[in-house]
């Protein structure tokens, strides 16, 4: 009977990412509700016309070129009030009703971005790079933000 094989040695040192010229990391998170909607202003006989729901996925991701706390661009929890917001405001509701815009996923990922840079941005340390939403499993809209402060 031989012994399992020792892991190796530990490799790598603590990464400076200004090392990596232009490297940035981007962490991502996807959250999920379910919601009913219909969309104004299509031709006659558009199945999206009529009222309908979606198990919608939601992801935002996050860049930095430097890490905090242990290694983190943007701890996961502290993204708990968007979680919130979107069980409060979307999950099991009528996105007709929630919305004052047309809620297709490309507005709804804007609505979500801004919502994002109002309520959670302020306070914490990674940069909202894009906001994901997901009516399916193969089709998505994204909203992606520029460098800017
Ligand atoms: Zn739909």
């Amino acid at each position: 009977m031989t012994s399992p094989r020792p892991c190796p040695a530990r490799v790598g040192s603590h990464p400076d990412l200004r090392d990596l010229r232009g490297a940035a990391l981007t962490i991502g998170k996807t959250f999920t509700f379910e919601a009913a909607h219909r969309l104004n202003g299509l031709p006659d006989g558009h199945k999206c016309g009529r009222r309908h729901g979606h198990s919608y996925q939601v992801t935002v991701e996050l860049t930095s070129t430097e890490l905090v706390g242990p290694g983190f661009i943007t701890d996961f929890g502290d993204l708990a009030p968007f979680a919130a917001y979107l069980a409060e405001h979307f999950d099991h509701c009528d996105l007709n009703e929630v919305l004052t815009v047309e809620p297709t996923s490309e507005l709804l990922a804007l609505h979500l971005a801004r919502w994002f840079l109002d309520n959670v941005q302020p306070g914490i340390p990674g940069r909202l790079a894009a906001v994901t939403v997901s009516e399916t499993s193969k089709t998505w809209a994204r909203c992606t933000l520029g460098n800017a402060p």
